[in-house]
Parts: structure tokens; sequence; C-alpha cells
């Protein structure tokens, strides 16, 4: 059987589907480019292009290829925009993954991994946050993710829809043919890296009055080749029986923006110019995951989300892809 991937040409959808190849996966991918890149996606993976609130393109799919598993990444995910067109995010976010289920249900298909955020915990009252945290969303991004974990439960119910809530912390790194590529980039990681390849170019820290030691933002950096091996790990969960569930991926250590740049010195080399300014809008103290729920159970561990092995794996990319995939 088939693991459709939607949302495949994405960062974390692209490295994921090389995961699953690696596994001996066979993988459909659908996506409708919007943001994505077609170089992003393997050769050996079966590519349908279409939008996911387009359920004659997704019936097509599903008709064509032998699919039990979908993995759901087509979303957009740029939590300023949200907040300026929640119109948008509910749209695609929210009515698109629904959109998506309903046609599996059509087509007998039960189980489904949802790439979620730690954007649905808002901002958290104690770190490192576990599963059973309040979640609060404090913008629309976080919560369209929420809203798909809520329509889950119920079609759990409902119809017996298996599913697993992957809840990621901070995305980065790069495999060694896939990295990040986003326009407009707003990550930490990218954007000082572009500031070491282009030394006109200066990072801009947001904020140094925090209370946590530095003053700046911590966050738990998850390398994009560990957070793809949990879905591999929660295909192979649900397939052997496993309930429906959520789960946090992070690494339990917290590094501060200013952590960040120094391992961007340490790996490149290269100098950095910093500039300060206020914070930035909706953006949390400190967040970081408890990962013992994903290891427990789905038998997942990170093996190579230290910071300078992230920032390593992506420095290498972007040296060979200094303007991102070929456009
Ligand atoms: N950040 C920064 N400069 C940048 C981009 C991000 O200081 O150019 C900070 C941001 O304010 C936050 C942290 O880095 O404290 C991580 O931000 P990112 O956008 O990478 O991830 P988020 O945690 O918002 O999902």
């Amino acid at each position: 059987m088939a693991v459709l991937v939607t949302g495949g040409a994405g960062f974390i959808g692209s490295v994921t589907t090389e995961r699953l190849l690696a596994a001996g996966e066979e993988v459909v991918v659908f996506d409708d480019f919007s943001t994505g890149h077609r170089d992003a996606i393997p050769r050996e993976v079966r590519l349908f292009e279409g939008n996911t609130l387009d359920q004659s393109a997704l019936r097509t799919v599903f008709r064509e290829a032998s699919i039990d598993t979908v993995l759901h990444f087509a979303a957009f995910i740029q939590v300023g925009e949200s907040c300026q067109d929640p119109s948008k995010y509910f749209k695609n976010n929210v009515a698109g993954s629904q959109s998506v289920l309903d046609v599996m249900r059509e087509m007998g298909v039960s189980y489904f991994v949802l790439s979620s955020t730690a954007a649905v915990y808002g901002n958290p009252e104690t770190v490192p946050i576990t599963e059973d945290a309040p979640c609060r969303p404090v913008n629309p991004y976080g919560l369209s993710k929420r809203m798909v974990e809520q329509i889950l439960e119920w079609y759990d119910v409902a119809y017996g829809m298996r599913y697993v809530a992957l809840r990621y912390f901070n995305a980065a790194g790069a495999s060694i043919q896939r990295g990040e590529d986003h326009h407009p980039e707003t990550h930490l990681i990218p954007n000082v890296l572009a500031a070491a390849v282009d030394s006109r170019k200066a990072v801009t820290v947001f904020g140094q009055d925090y209370d946590t030691p530095d003053g700046t933002c911590i966050r738990d950096y998850i390398h994009v080749e560990d957070l793809a091996d949990a879905h591999v790990a929660a295909v192979r969960y649900l397939r052997k029986g496993g309930g429906s569930n959520a789960f946090n991926l992070g690494t339990e250590n917290g590094v501060s923006v200013l952590e960040v740049i120094d391992s961007v010195r340490r790996v490149t080399g290269r100098e950095l110019r910093v500039e300060y300014s206020g914070r930035r809008a909706g953006d949390a103290e400190r967040l970081v995951a408890s990962s013992e729920k994903a290891r427990r159970i789905l038998g997942w561990t990170p093996a190579k989300s230290d910071i300078d092995t992230i920032v390593r794996d992506a420095w290498e990319w972007r040296k060979k892809h200094p303007n991102g995939y070929a456009r």
C-alpha cells in the first residue's frame, strides 16, 4: 500500500518523502506548488498536481493509487500573515484538511498523520510542554491546526478514522539534497545563514529584554530528518493498530537566538553582523517540548538535533543552493 503525502514539495514534506522511500514505502505526492518546489520532489514518486479543496482531483489520486495512509503537510505556515489574512488560513488549512478527510472517508482510507505545531499551545504556563498542556493558540495559524486536531477527534469517534497529530517545535536543518527555501523567509536559522553568505546582510535579533538568561527567546530546534523519521514511526504505529494520539516533536533542549547565532559563527567560520530590534509581535518567550511521549510510544529518538549539527546541515545545503531551488 502507498502513502499519500500532501504538500510533498515543501520543506518537511519533501524530506519526509525522502525518508519514507528510504524506509521502503511507496509514496504518492499531491501538491499545488503554491509554495513548494518541483525540484524538491524525489524522482521515484508519483506526482499529482492539485489543491486540497479540489475533491475531484483528490478522488483521482485515491482511484489511481492504492493508499492506506495520508500524511497531510499541505498548509500555509506564516504566523504574521495568518493574523492579517485569517480567511486564507482557515480556508486552506482547515477547509482543505476537511476536504482531504472527507475524500478519505469516501474511499475507505482511515490512517491520517497531521503536521501540527507547537503553536497550538499558545503561551504555555509551564516548560517543557507536555501534550496534556492546555491548547490556547494565540494566532489564526495555530488555531487552524488546533481546529483540524479537533475535527480529527470527532472523525475518530464517528467514523473510526485513526490519526496521529505531530506537533512540531522549530523545524530546521536539511538533508543532503533537500533544504529550506521559503518566500519570504521568516525563520531564524536560514536568515542567519543568509547573513553568513552575504556580508552586506545583517541578522536582526527580535527582542533582548525577555526573561531568559541572555534576554533572547528560547526555542527547541529539531532537525528536519528527525521530524521526518517521526512520520515514518507514526505510519507504522497506525498500521499496527495504535490509537489516535498527539505527540510533541522536540528535543527538550532550549536554545536562545544568540546561541543560534554563535553556532552559525562556529560552524561557518564567518563573521556576522548583528542588529537588535524590538520584540516581534506574537513571539512566545520560551517554547521547549517534552518529547517523553513520542519516545515512549513511537519509539522515536531525535538523533541529529544538537544545534551545531542542525546548523552544519543547513549550511551545507545553503552553500550548494545559494539561491534555493531553481526557479
Ligand atoms: N528571530 C530573530 N530574527 C529573525 C528571525 C527570527 O530574532 O530574523 C527570532 C524570533 O523572534 C523567535 C526565534 O528567532 O524568537 C525563532 O523564530 P522562528 O521564526 O525561526 O520560529 P518560530 O518560533 O517563530 O516558529
